[in-house]
């Protein structure tokens, strides 16, 4: 087959994946492994090579979309990574930063090796060492650390998890509370939100199928799961004539693509969203019957009209009294836009019948003081419309996501973090890792071993010079062990930097809810699978990955090995083989396993085609395990799902639980589902009601009863709060560039060719006002500090707001552990008092490499690191850093430069001080630190989440 013949064929053979007409350019599964192509770099000669193309899935954001890499035959190089055509997420198509992982497997200053900190902290001085003086060194603090049972001293920080399942297994194991993830610097606002309602943490639209497509972001080209999720929403536009609704205070590309775009005052979508159901129900185009089935309208009638006749006409009645107060010009003075605009977003609503498909994720929800509410008023929307996991409604993502665990789990440990879970958030989704410092600050613990993972909270954090003051201080942080596969600005403030592999270069499972159905995605080390075709020998993955570079799931069982050697803590056994009893397990048998016995059709769909189960996911790197999968509540439950659980006086289905019993990772111990008023035994949701609930007595249990119901919670930016005549602005600094990756970007070279500029977004008319014009300098001054930067003056944003994108700024205190092709040189000053002082000492620029191209660096600019300037700002219920910020912009002052950055982290503890100040702290009245029904990642046995009654008593909770 020549390779146009190969790259014309149909692929009808792609098991599982749902076929596109438009799509025809892929070379079909069958050929995979005698793939030739004409050598892209002879050109223009046609000189053809020979390649083995192996699929694995794409590391550089959430979505997981599907890559075939490009191996070359003769010396087994990556030359080319494109989309897989079998994976039914992503269908062939990837974003820029997909293909760009081709610059991250090349990049000359990637890290090749296990370094050792040779000097100071954050000197630069490294010496390299050994994979086995690192896990020995390692692995015996942690030991030691089991051993005294200081269980709260060994943390995992997370930012990037790209994978299920696994981190659980080890942390599980080793009996350390001890898992942090990045997620309240991201998305903690809407999770909560949507738990409220339903207990899953997110939305999973049907965008494929929607009459009217609701966006609270600049969802469609930028935000979460955007190449899957894009490519789904312009088909309904386009093939479905779906409606595209866009509310953001930036045009960005997603709202040049709007039918209606509504720029509001930030902080004010919940009284839009709000006036919208107001609108809905006055008028009464609302669903009955999925209200009346599935909304806990009898509760909500018996809390806040106890007196009121109990049935579900006085329900809708007193329902749509109660929030006659959110009308359109309520709405629109909040949100400073035009009357009109709201009743015709209300309007288009209403025309949304069952599809509606609406998302929110990080935005307005990750921005405000009560966020989450803006959340939970969107989904208001989907239940009053009844488009609640409809074709083109919206489904909960778990019904969409599919979680397969290795064999023999490990079950639930008794331990409770105060650093990560501390009583002042006992609603936080999830962990509250921006007060770490701070925690630590306070003497409420401290570190022994530190893994930061795929993550750069100097950097991506706010007030990040608390976090370097903590990370350089060994009293707080003992060992601190950065496992990534480029450097950062933390890695620099690392005891070990231990390299690990892109997505190319490792073993993982996941899967996301990209659409209404659900599948598994299989990353895997495409070099080593080829070395497997070509019958070549290895030891693990360092030996087809360059360098030392390792995979996470053998380093893992390597570590987890040498901490308990002899098998006398119970933490080696859940290594061991399932298939060699008392011998270490090895990466193939941990998901031949999992492949085998965890993944529902995967084995009859394997033998169909005479593969093993493994084999099957080797050759495709995905299996869809469903698809078209509606109204999961619904699911009638059998005997097998019951198990003997029988209804409480409310419907609850349980079973006996224990105090020693764990709850699973989301709903409470035992409960299995609940039986409605017709008798049906169904699934229902995986609140303690079993049904979506717009009365949450958990929000009254734990002290907030005023906010038991959706509402309109007033933001810290809210335009009453903001003084425009003084200079005061807010400032929305969450909005990303499509093109790049927070970190990881900064080692591929394609990405930041194209997005090279860091300009702030100012209305033309605040510019004209204050005397401004595009390329100024200007100060931007919050609490606790001020940054410089250059201004861009322009329409595309709501005059009173001005934006910064947030994957920029990136810069470097050391030539030897910094990826050059993004960062600046900084100069830092500490005083003795705590102002810290950072100034570029120079921009990007061209260096010498094995790669020509890093010679060849055109662009300079670095961006400005707005994000240390801002201190942390916690919302008293999700926990979510509310990153909008309270700034005033001015000129720049003589002697200002670019990137200039000043920060008190004094001021910084007043600030935590007081957002602490707002909380109202657990346990409740019941003795529970929180709810159990919330996710929390790495759940602990009941017994850990109650506090002995004695401790109730004396708890600082305010009714
Ligand atoms: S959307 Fe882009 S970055 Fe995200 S997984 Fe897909 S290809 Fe990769």
């Amino acid at each position: 087959m020549t390779a146009t013949d190969d790259t014309r064929a149909a692929q009808s053979d792609l098991p599982g994946a749902r076929r596109h007409e438009h799509l025809r350019n892929y070379p079909p599964p069958d050929t995979w492994d005698n793939h030739v192509a004409f050598d892209a770099k002879a050109h223009p000669r046609k000189v053809a090579r020979e390649f083995m193309l192996i699929p694995t899935t794409c590391f550089n954001c959430e979505s997981a979309c599907g890559l075939l890499a490009h191996v070359a035959k003769d010396d087994l190089t990556v030359t080319k990574v494109e989309g897989n055509p079998a994976h039914p997420g992503s269908r062939g198509r990837n974003c820029a930063k997909g293909p760009a992982t081709i610059n991250q497997l090349t990049d000359p200053e990637r890290i090749l090796h296990p370094l050792r900190r040779a000097g100071e902290r954050g000197s630069g001085a490294w010496e390299t060492c050994s994979w086995d003086e690192a896990l020995d060194d390692i692995a015996g603090r942690i030991r030691q650390a089991i051993i005294d049972d200081r269980r709260d001293e060994v943390v995992y920080h997370v930012g990037r998890p790209g994978e299920d399942g696994f981190a659980e297994r080890f942390l599980l194991a080793w009996g350390v509370d001890g898992h942090n993830s990045h997620t309240n610097i991201c998305s903690s606002g809407a999770r909560l939100g949507y738990t409220l309602w339903g207990g899953y943490d997110r939305p999973s639209p049907d965008y494929a199928n929607a009459k009217v497509v609701l966006l609270l972001s600049s969802h469609l080209e930028t935000g979460h799961y955007f190449n899957p999720h894009a490519q789904r929403i312009m088909e309904a536009k386009h093939e479905g004539s779906a409606k595209l609704v866009v509310i953001d205070p930036r045009m960005s590309n997603t709202a040049s693509h709007a039918d209606l775009w509504l720029a509001p005052w930030p902080g004010s979508e919940a009284a839009i969203l709000l006036a919208v159901a107001s609108h809905l129900l006055q008028t009464g185009r609302i669903d009955r019957d999925f209200i009346h089935r599935w909304v806990n309208w009898s509760t909500y009638l018996q809390r806040l009209h106890p007196d009121a006749p109990h049935d579900f006409e006085t329900f809708l009645a007193k329902l749509t009294e109660d929030y006659a107060e959110y009308t359109f010009e309520l709405a629109a003075e909040e949100a400073q836009v035009p009357v009109e605009k709201i009743r015709e977003l209300a309007e288009i609503i209403a025309t949304s019948g069952s599809a509606l498909s609406a998302h929110i994720w990080r935005s307005a929800a990750a921005g405000n003081l009560g966020g989450w509410q803006v959340a939970r008023s969107l989904f208001f929307l989907n239940v009053l419309t009844g488009s609640v996991g409809t074709p083109g409604g919206t489904s909960p993502n778990g019904w969409n996501k599919f979680i397969p665990h290795g064999f023999d789990m490990p079950a639930g440990h008794d331990v409770w973090n105060e650093l990560l879970w501390p009583a002042e958030y006992p609603l936080s989704t999830n962990e509250m890792s921006i007060l770490l410092p701070h925690l630590l600050h306070d003497g409420r613990g401290k570190l022994d071993v530190y893994f930061s993972r795929v993550y750069n909270p100097i950097w991506t954090n706010p007030d990040g010079f608390s976090w370097m003051e903590a990370l350089t201080d060994p009293a707080k942080v003992g060992l601190h062990v950065a496992l990534t596969p480029t450097w950062s600005e933390t890695a620099t403030f690392a005891d070990y930097v231990l390299p690990m592999g892109h997505s190319t270069e490792r073993h993982d499972t996941h899967s996301y809810e990209t659409h209404a159905g659900r599948w598994l995605g299989f990353r895997q080390p495409v070099k080593r699978v080829a070395m497997d075709k070509l019958g070549q020998s290895y030891t693990d993955t360092r030996d087809s990955n360059p360098g030392e570079v390792w995979e996470e799931n053998e380093f893992w069982f390597e570590l987890s090995w040498r901490i308990d050697p002899d098998g006398a803590l119970g933490i080696r056994k859940y290594f061991e083989s399932p298939y060699r009893p008392g011998e270490k397990v090895t990466v193939d048998e941990y998901y031949q396993w999992i492949f085998e016995n965890r993944v529902p059709g995967l084995p009859e769909k394997a033998a169909e085609q005479g593969l093993t189960p493994m084999a099957y996911m080797r050759k495709y790197g995905v299996v869809e395990i469903a698809k078209d999968l509606y109204r999961q509540d619904e699911r009638v439950l059998g005997e097998a799902d019951l198990d003997g659980a029988a209804p409480d006086p409310d419907g609850v289905l349980r079973k006996p639980t224990t105090d020693e019993s764990t709850p699973p990772l989301v709903g409470e111990a035992g409960v299995v589902g609940v039986q409605l008023d017709d008798g049906s035994t169904v699934a229902g949701w995986l609140t303690p009601s079993r049904r979506l609930e717009l009365y949450s007595d958990t929000m009254a249990s734990f002290g907030w009863p005023e906010h038991a119901t959706p509402g309109y919670i007033e933001s810290h930016v809210s335009r009453r709060r903001i003084d425009t005549d003084a200079g005061e602005m807010v400032l929305v600094p969450t909005f990303r560039l499509p093109t790049l990756i927070h970190t990881r970007s900064g080692n591929a070279k394609y990405l930041n060719e194209i997005s090279n500029t860091h300009p702030v977004w100012v209305n033309a008319t605040d510019a004209q006002r204050m005397g401004l014009a595009t390329g100024d300098l200007v100060r931007v001054t919050t609490r606790i500090g001020y940054f410089v930067a250059r201004i861009w003056a322009h329409q595309g944003i709501r005059p009173g707001v001005i934006a910064l994108s947030h994957h920029m700024g990136r810069w470097r205190l050391n030539d030897t552990d910094a990826s050059r092709w993004v960062t600046g040189k900084v100069d830092l000053d500490h005083t003795e008092d705590g102002v810290w002082r950072m100034r570029y000492a120079g921009g990007v620029g061209p260096f010498e490499s094995d790669d020509p191209d890093s010679s060849r660096i055109y662009w300079e600019d670095p961006g400005v690191h707005q994000n240390l300037t801002f201190p942390v700002q916690p919302d008293p219920w999700s926990g979510m850093h509310c990153w909008l910020q309270h700034v005033r912009l001015t000129k720049a002052e003589p002697g200002d430069r670019y990137g200039d950055i000043e920060v008190d982290t004094r001021k910084s503890r007043e600030v935590y001080h007081e957002w602490l100040a707002r909380t109202r702290p657990g346990p409740n009245a019941e003795g529970w630190r929180r709810p159990e029904f919330l996710m929390r990642p790495v759940k602990p046995k009941r017994k850990a989440f109650k506090v002995a009654h004695a401790d109730v008593d004396g708890a600082q909770r305010q009714e």
